[in-house]
């Protein structure tokens, strides 16, 4: 798949609503026709995540920009933010690794 961007990887088409992206205003990463992303980030900086309970931030910055055919970030593995939105194919979705029960092989005798 392949996504045009501007120089600052803004997607040039809306991935939602196919609309013009021509802004290149560095604050403005939403579309404005839909309110889509036009930015593929990471979601795992401190502006998705409070950094408590879950995961520890992997990002000293606030902000993460990821090539816009990225699904996860390569620095931390956290998904990004068109994988999120379900804007970009992903061939292999996360599958949540679940710890499995710890077997103590029963009850210790004491
Ligand atoms: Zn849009
Ligand atoms: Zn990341």
């Amino acid at each position: 798949m392949k996504i045009e961007t501007h120089e600052n990887k803004y997607v040039k088409q809306c991935l939602n609503c196919e609309s013009e992206v021509t802004s290149m205003n560095e604050e403005h990463l939403f579309c404005t026709q839909c309110g889509f992303p036009i930015r593929n980030e990471c979601t795992g900086t401190s502006k998705f995540n409070s950094g408590y309970g879950n995961e520890p931030l992997t990002h000293e910055e606030d902000e993460y920009p990821l090539e816009p055919t990225d699904a996860f970030c390569p620095k931390c593995s956290a998904e990004s933010l068109f994988n999120q939105r379900g804007l970009i194919e992903v061939k292999y979705p996360r599958v949540e690794i679940i710890n499995p029960p710890v077997s103590s092989g029963g009850e210790p005798f004491y």
